[in-house]
């Protein structure tokens, strides 16, 4: 008998905590957002859909295909292809691709990044109807000039430093001799003092 009563007044004291914690949080505002309809603030911190910045004011890449991001990534999602341009002697960014089907987030390759351009973005709508629509070229992955100084901002990245820009091309200095060995004749050519008669 004493323990029905006992398991009673248990029964009793669980429904009436659970009231209890109904009726605290039915004045409280919701911790949950509708999305889509409502977009979460992310930190800038946040790890989404890799992308590639350019400098926000001159809208120029970058990269400069060290390929320390390719190296480092622990899925080999990443593959650049570059070439030596020879005018400047410099590697030249062909193409870049990330396979996001494959990335797992972690966020090594922008760690390791010098030039602060490959970086997480805030993007996490990200879903595709099959694996291959998830490879990024360089053209989907390459933001705008106005997202490139959002992302620098909210990342606290330091602005990027305009590239140098390339030597000048040996045959000017080679043009210059031509004009200057062309001088004397030219100056032959001119009308010089008059004899005296
Ligand atoms: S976030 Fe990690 S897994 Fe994804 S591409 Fe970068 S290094 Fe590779
Ligand atoms: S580490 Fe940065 S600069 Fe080097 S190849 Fe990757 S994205 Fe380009």
């Amino acid at each position: 008998m004493l323990g029905m009563v006992g398991r009673a007044a248990e029964g009793f004291y669980q429904v009436c905590r659970g009231l209890w914690t109904v009726f605290k949080h039915s004045g409280r505002p919701p911790t949950t957002k509708e999305f889509p309809d409502v977009m979460p603030e992310l930190p800038g911190a946040f790890r989404g859909r890799l992308a590639l910045a350019v400098n926000p004011e001159t809208g120029e890449h970058l990269c400069i295909s060290c390929r320390q991001c390719e190296r480092v990534c622990p899925d080999k999602c990443i593959d650049i292809t570059a070439h030596k341009s020879p005018q400047t002697g410099k590697l030249e960014l062909i193409d870049f691709k990330i396979d996001h089907g494959l990335c797992m987030f972690c966020g090594l390759c922008t760690e390791v990044c010098p030039t602060s351009c490959i970086i997480n973005t805030s993007d996490f709508e990200m879903s595709e109807y099959s694996r291959g629509a998830l490879i990024y070229d360089l053209k989907r992955l390459t933001l705008s000039q106005e997202e490139s100084a959002y992302y620098f901002a909210k990342k606290d990245l330091p602005p990027p430093k305009p590239k140098a820009k390339p030597a000048p091309k040996p045959e000017a200095a080679g043009d210059a001799g031509e004009s200057l060995a062309q001088q004397p004749s030219d100056v032959s050519q001119q009308p010089g003092p008059k004899a005296e008669e």
